[in-house]
């Protein structure tokens, strides 16, 4: 298929890059509105800071293109602030980005003390997954267009939506590409 574009104006995008690397999948970072050519199939949100990821695909002008992309419902991957980006709304921010996920999701929902810490759970099929979490976030409540793949300490931590999948975990971080081949799979 074609290139994945990474969001690339903040955050952990090299370490997605990288795993798409190991996988011998085309990549491109997006950092500017005319970096999302029409190659681009699939597209990354990687984990960051999700207010200043917020504010420059505004001023960037990505924000529309990725914003289409996903109305066209073709495949997004977004991974801790992604997850954030995504979601339908957030139970401690005002903000809404793209809206798109059916979940109301919790910024930094493991506080500051238990906000970075390891798990292995089930991401749907893909059992036994090894969680890296770094002050993620958590999802409260999930509507009727979402499906549950990840629970850990009773938490809902994966989604997936169609073509879009959602972790509060970061997979990029660990040497398991079985995410991210089931989402260039998509
Ligand atoms: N705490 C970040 C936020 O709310 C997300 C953390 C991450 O992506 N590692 O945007």
């Amino acid at each position: 298929h074609g290139v994945t574009g990474i969001l690339a104006v903040q955050g952990a995008f090299a370490e997605h890059a990288a795993m798409l690397d190991r996988l011998g999948a085309q990549w491109k970072l997006l950092r500017a509105a005319e970096d999302f050519d029409e190659s681009i199939d699939r597209v990354i949100l990687p984990g960051g800071e999700s207010t200043t990821q917020g504010k420059l695909l505004h001023s960037t002008g990505l924000f529309d293109k990725i914003a289409a992309h996903i109305a066209a419902g073709k495949p997004v991957f977004g991974t801790c602030a992604g997850m954030i980006l995504l979601a339908k709304k957030l139970d401690n921010d005002d903000n809404v980005y793209f809206g798109a996920l059916d979940a109301v999701v919790r910024r930094n929902a493991y506080g500051r003390q238990l906000g970075s810490f390891a798990a292995n759970a089930d991401f749907g099929d893909i059992k036994d997954f090894p969680l890296v979490f770094i002050r993620g976030p958590f999802v409260v409540s999930v509507g009727p267009d979402a499906t549950v793949e990840t629970e850990v300490n009773g938490n809902v931590v994966g989604l997936r939506q169609g073509n879009i999948i959602a972790t509060a975990f970061h997979p990029e971080l660990t040497d398991d590409t079985r995410i991210h081949e089931l989402f260039l799979s998509l």
